[in-house]
């Protein structure tokens, strides 16, 4: 309890989650997007998605509630919040910040664009592999979560779901209880800081370490947009390759994802493995013609110059 509760405040101080709040501990992204559907989704979620991640999540959500409907854009488009197609029975809308198959990304400002043209909406945001990387405008949705082995540097298992005052109004109007990770019974027991199950304490440990020891989430995103402004400049020099994303108001900060051939991926990827280095593999319908980097917080200035260094003399 005591860890629990002083990782809150952390996250309060380094992350700037607002106090109103709530933080849960769950096992993943993935246990989230069920959690979602059985516990805040009486028959409808809308979902905008334009890879893997957000479309996957759309397809678990349907599982459990069949109305759930969705719109796709596409890899090099801005979300545009004022002609979606939101259906009148919606009852949460559903997106993804940071979409990890693709290397996309939805910008602050279509976040709150979004808010404003939809305010008695829950706005519920998968931002697995931004979150404790970039700066996010939390207070401007309702539902955030993320898991631990992304931007905050940690071994898997852990996930986080936070939730809005309207968020738990929601919880508490659907009345949902039927299950050992249904909200209610998370609501209720971390307001005395417990878990409705035995959590994974240790990963919650390494969090509460990870976040004293970190600077503020201003800070880490600075140096994460640095960092990811230095690796397009440096793939678009490169010939043979390019980033998969060209329009650089989508593309994602934390993970970079690169286009060649696909016999320039996986030479390059057999050639990075006899130099001890692994490359991420493209997801999906990208997997044979793109490789992925992390530009996430814990790694360091070597390990990217290393990388760099990697891809000069065997690139060309
Ligand atoms: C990794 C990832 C997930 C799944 O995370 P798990 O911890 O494996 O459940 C979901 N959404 C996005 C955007 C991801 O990057």
């Amino acid at each position: 309890m005591d860890i629990y509760r002083r990782t809150v405040e952390l996250l309060q101080t380094k992350l700037r989650i607002p106090p109103d709040y709530v933080v849960l501990f769950v096992s993943s992204a993935t246990e989230s997007w069920e959690i979602i559907a059985q516990s805040l989704t009486i028959e409808q979620s809308f979902h905008v998605y334009n890879g893997a991640f957000g479309q996957k999540w759309m397809e678990y959500a349907r599982k459990l509630r069949p109305q759930v409907s969705g719109v796709s854009f596409g890899l090099e488009e801005e979300l545009l919040v004022e002609t979606l197609p939101v259906p009148s029975q919606t009852e949460i809308i559903c997106l993804t910040q940071n979409e990890t198959s693709n290397g996309t990304q939805v910008q602050s400002s279509m976040i709150v664009e979004l808010r404003k043209r939809f305010p008695d909406l829950l706005l519920a945001v998968d931002a697995t592999s931004s979150f404790g990387g970039i700066a996010l405008p939390i207070e401007e949705a309702d539902i955030w979560y993320a898991s631990v082995q992304k931007c905050l540097g940690l071994p898997a298992g852990l996930g986080l779901l936070i939730c809005s005052p309207h968020a738990v109004e929601k919880a508490q109007a659907v009345g949902e209880n039927n299950h050992y990770n249904s909200l209610l019974f998370l609501l209720e027991n971390a307001q005395k800081f417990q878990t409705s199950y035995t959590p994974n304490v240790l990963t919650i440990y390494l969090l509460m370490r990870v976040l004293e020891n970190g600077e503020t989430i201003e800070q880490i995103g600075i140096q994460t947009k640095q960092r990811a402004a230095a690796w397009y400049a440096f793939l678009e020099k490169l010939p043979g390759i390019q980033p998969l994303v060209i329009n650089y108001t989508v593309r994602s900060d934390t993970v970079i994802t690169v286009q060649a051939p696909p016999e320039v991926v996986k030479q390059v990827k057999e050639a990075a493995l006899q130099h001890n280095i692994l490359l991420g593999n493209g997801y999906g319908v990208w997997k044979e013609n793109t490789f992925r980097i992390a530009n996430f917080p814990a790694i360091t200035e070597e390990e990217i110059q290393r990388l760099q260094e990697f891809l000069l003399v065997n690139i060309s």
